[in-house]
């Protein structure tokens, strides 16, 4: 009997629907279609594949409703939210890779610096690398399976995804809405499965771009390198928000709280921990835990703020990073326990006071609806907090100074910075978004976001059709004395060195 995973609502427990996982056999079998399939697609001009990204769109925008109803299945979030981000980043970002896909990948004319080769015509090209297979988590299972397709189908590759093994379904949803959109049969395919799944992937794809956890990320780059293949790594973060003396405090504290609540905290680049410039830390605290008690949390059919965590593991982590901070001093202000009022995976909002570094909630990615917040004595203590991570994912500065937060920013180890704002760095794809240190290696988003699904091929011709050229053979010592005089000619910075080799090959 062939092996199922069973997809359950983490806001009810119940079953939803159970799926057959997809073996290693089936998996090379949907890359070896998928192989067929690119080979059409890689004719198609630019335009006509945006025609067809377009078309999706229309029918994402059409089956919103039943996107919400699938989605919310299986993650148990507000329905509002999957119209708020997920649909929102779906139509946000076909219409910016259908508009940019080819200027990102025109052929380059390149003019060589260097006199002895100044005069070669050399251009630059992309091509599609072929299949591309797309590892995703479970926190925003459109974004990041179709949303993660559309840079790498726009340059003509095909995609296998495998989805995460708790939330399947709407990457089902986004391939059976994309063949209706037009997409060639096979050229969007989606495996489920679980680590095993992936790892036949990884097998037979031509590149791997992976989104999850840095354990999980190294495993797969590892699997890679046997076969050679590209990986790119969008991996954990544990993000800090900066308030300094001078921010706008309500704005400061509702950023705040949307940044770090939003998905019930599941977001890669959510806020995980707050450092607040001591004359004002009482009452940026105050403001949080004022707005955090008025979250709402429930059901996603209801009108609610933020819905559950997604799996009972994540559950577990979160209560147990609240349990060791509480165990060493830290004082929880609102929450800090699982909701007693509801039957799923649902941990209440919890803002967290009286902590530092030596706990795991400022030092571990948590992924869940908690808001640590400490107290510095200044803006160069809250930086030095900031870079004390393994992580470097993205961050966020609060304060009336643009060049007091600039300079912050600037001095940030992290892929991204928002100043005066939080999240919004994710929902413009045409800015790079990549991971430092353990959050990441390469780029989604941007120029970067496209080429890395495209293979780069240099052509040099000749434009003067010469007999010969002066390095091809004989090779005689005359010439090697005529290459160094030339060297010292155009490179050397002393003037009476380029003399000397001027009037030596003169006399050569
Ligand atoms: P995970 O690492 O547990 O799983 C990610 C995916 O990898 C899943 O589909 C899983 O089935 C698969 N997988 C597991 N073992 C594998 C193996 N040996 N070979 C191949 N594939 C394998 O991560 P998760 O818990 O699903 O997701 C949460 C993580 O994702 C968090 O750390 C979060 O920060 C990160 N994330 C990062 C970004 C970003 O842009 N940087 C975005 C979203 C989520």
């Amino acid at each position: 009997m062939s092996e199922t995973i069973q997809v359950r609502n983490p806001a009810t427990l119940e079953l939803v629907q159970e799926l057959p996982v997809a073996t290693p056999a089936e998996v090379a079998a949907a890359v070896a279609r998928a192989r067929q399939a690119q080979t059409g697609w890689q004719a198609t001009s630019f335009a006509e594949r945006a025609r067809r990204l377009y078309r999706l769109r229309d029918l994402l925008l059409d089956q919103g409703d039943r996107l919400a109803d699938i989605l919310t299945s299986e993650t148990g979030r507000p329905r509002a939210e999957v119209y708020g981000n997920e649909l929102f980043y779906l139509c946000n970002a076909i219409g910016a890779w259908a508009k940019h896909a080819e200027r990102y990948l025109k052929v380059e004319k390149i003019s060589p610096s260097f006199p002895l080769v100044k005069f070669k015509k050399v251009i630059s090209s992309y091509a599609p690398r072929g299949v591309i297979g797309i590892i995703s988590p479970w926190n925003f299972p459109l974004t990041m399976t179709l949303g993660e397709a559309l840079p790498a189908l726009m340059a003509g590759n095909a995609v296998v995804v495998k989805p995460s093994e708790l939330t399947p379904l709407s990457a089902l949803f986004g391939a059976e809405l994309a063949l209706q959109a037009g997409l060639p049969k096979d050229l969007f395919q989606v495996v489920v499965g679980a680590g095993a799944t992936g790892e036949a992937l990884i097998d037979h794809a031509d590149m791997i771009a992976f989104t999850g956890s840095v354990e999980t990320g190294k495993r797969v780059v590892r699997r890679a390198a046997d076969r050679l293949i590209p990986v790119s790594l969008e991996l954990g973060g544990k993000d800090p928000m900066i308030v300094l003396k001078d921010a706008d405090l309500e704005r400061a504290a509702g950023a705040c709280v949307w940044g770090a609540l939003m998905n019930s905290g599941q977001i890669c680049t959510s806020i995980e921990r707050v450092y607040v410039e001591a004359p004002v830390y009482q009452s940026f605290v105050d403001k949080v835990v004022d707005r955090v008690q008025a979250i709402r949390q429930g059901k996603s059919a209801d009108t609610i703020d933020i819905g559950c965590l997604t799996s009972e593991a994540q559950l577990n982590k979160v209560a147990a990073q609240v349990e060791e901070a509480r165990a060493k001093g830290g004082k929880i202000l609102t929450g800090g326990r699982r909701n007693p009022n509801l039957p799923g995976y649902y941990y209440e909002p919890t803002v967290l006071v009286d902590i530092d570094h030596a706990m795991s909630v400022m030092t571990e990615e948590t992924f869940g609806p908690l808001i640590p917040i400490m107290r510095v004595k200044d803006a160069q203590e809250a930086l030095k907090l900031a870079n004390d991570s393994r992580y470097g994912l993205s961050a966020s500065i609060y304060s009336r100074d643009k060049q007091a937060a600039a300079d912050i920013a600037d001095k940030l180890e992290s892929g991204a910075v928002c100043v005066n704002d939080s999240l919004v760095n994710f929902i413009i794809p045409e800015a790079p978004m990549g991971g430092r240190k353990d959050s990441g290696a390469g780029y989604r988003h941007g120029a970067e976001g496209i080429r890395k699904y495209c293979q780069q091929k240099t052509i040099v011709s000749d434009r003067f059709g010469l007999k010969e050229e002066f390095p091809w053979y004989p090779a005689t010592a005359k010439k090697a004395q005529q290459v160094r005089h030339l060297l010292n000619l155009l490179c050397h910075s002393g003037w009476a060195h380029k003399l000397r080799a001027f009037t030596a090959l003169l006399r050569s």
